[in-house]
Order: C-alpha cells, then sequence, then structure tokens
C-alpha cells in the first residue's frame, strides 16, 4: 500500500508537503518522490528509500501547490525511474493502486510510444495529454475513468494550468479536506 497527499496552501511549502507524506509511512512504502510549484514551473524529486532520505535531497522552500507520493513497486522494478511522479510534455501524475488493463490501453493508444517506466501511472499522463488537446481537465478524467479499470486514486498537476490539483479514485479511498 502506498500514499498519495497533495495540497493548495497559501503558507505550503516543501517541508510541509514532508510532513504530511511521513504521516503516510505507517502504510509501507519503498520510494518516495514529490512535485511541487516554484517559480511558475513544477520541480520533481524522487528517491528509493526511506521519506528521511527524500527529505535530505529538498530544499525548504516556498510552495502553494504540491503533490507527494510513496510508493509500494506494484509494476516495475524498485528504482529512481519508476518512482512517482511520472510526468507527459506538462501533466504530472502520483497515483496509488493498479490499473489493470493498462498494457492493453497502451497497446491501443501508444503502440509505438518508448514509455520511460515500467509503471501502469505513466500511462495517465499520457492519456491526460492525449485528451487535453480537445476538451477540459475534467471532461478528459472522465474520459479516462471511463476506459481505466483496476482501483486506484491518483492526483495531477498540470505545468499549464498550475494552480490545480485534479484528482479522481475508483475503489480505493480519497480524502479531500478543506481549510
Ligand atoms: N502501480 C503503481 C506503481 O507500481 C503504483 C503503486 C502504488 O500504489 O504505490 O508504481
Amino acid at each position: 500500500m502506498c500514499g498519495i497527499v497533495g495540497f493548495i496552501d497559501n503558507d505550503g511549502s516543501t517541508l510541509k508537503l514532508v510532513e504530511k507524506l511521513s504521516k503516510l509511512e505507517y502504510r509501507g512504502y519503498d520510494s518516495a518522490g514529490i512535485a511541487y510549484l516554484k517559480n511558475n514551473d513544477y520541480k520533481i524529486i524522487k528517491s528509493v528509500g526511506k521519506i528521511v532520505k527524500l527529505k535530505e535531497m529538498i530544499q525548504v522552500e516556498n510552495t502553494c501547490v504540491a503533490i507527494g507520493h510513496t510508493r509500494w513497486a506494484t509494476n516495475g522494478k524498485v528504482n529512481e525511474i519508476n518512482c512517482h511522479p511520472h510526468c507527459g510534455e506538462r501533466v504530472i501524475v502520483i497515483h496509488n493502486g493498479v490499473i489493470d488493463n493498462f498494457a492493453e490501453l497502451k497497446e491501443i493508444y501508444f503502440k509505438n510510444k518508448d514509455f520511460n517506466s515500467e509503471t501502469d501511472t505513466e500511462l495517465i499522463p499520457y492519456l491526460l495529454e492525449l485528451f487535453l488537446k480537445d476538451c477540459d481537465h475534467l471532461t478528459a478524467i472522465e474520459r479516462i475513468l471511463k476506459i481505466l479499470s483496476g482501483s486506484f486514486s491518483f492526483l495531477v498537476v498540470d505545468k499549464k494550468d498550475n494552480n490545480k490539483i485534479f484528482f479522481a479514485k475508483n475503489k480505493t479511498p480519497l480524502l479531500i479536506g478543506l481549510g
């Protein structure tokens, strides 16, 4: 079991993100990664092993939009490439769970595309970017939910619409807090 966390917070920081991520440690994980908004772009940091190791790699910086992931590998080895977040050109995703039909979808939508990682997760940013060519985020996510099977929840940030976190879930829990 892994964990995903994200916030939109005017007083947010990388430290706050790591603290929130640490609260998910009890669930078990093999690696961790974050993406956070800084100077209008997203910085991504990943590490195999404990969150304390990730923490050492992270500068304490203010950030108002951030997402973080603890991975429990289901598809692909435990290594830095397979660590989340996974990105396309603009979309960045962290994902908890398993997409059962990812190999089939990869074949249908991205037959000749090289994937960086061995994960099922990497499909999500590519699919989103494909669908975002002709619709907005919510519609793109709705379209994705119609074709993905499995139990999963995921968070999405987009470099082109960078002050929001989009999210979706199927079967696994996802809590949203306000304030
Ligand atoms: N299936 C994804 C992977 O292997 C997510 C696993 C998880 O829930 O951490 O990267």
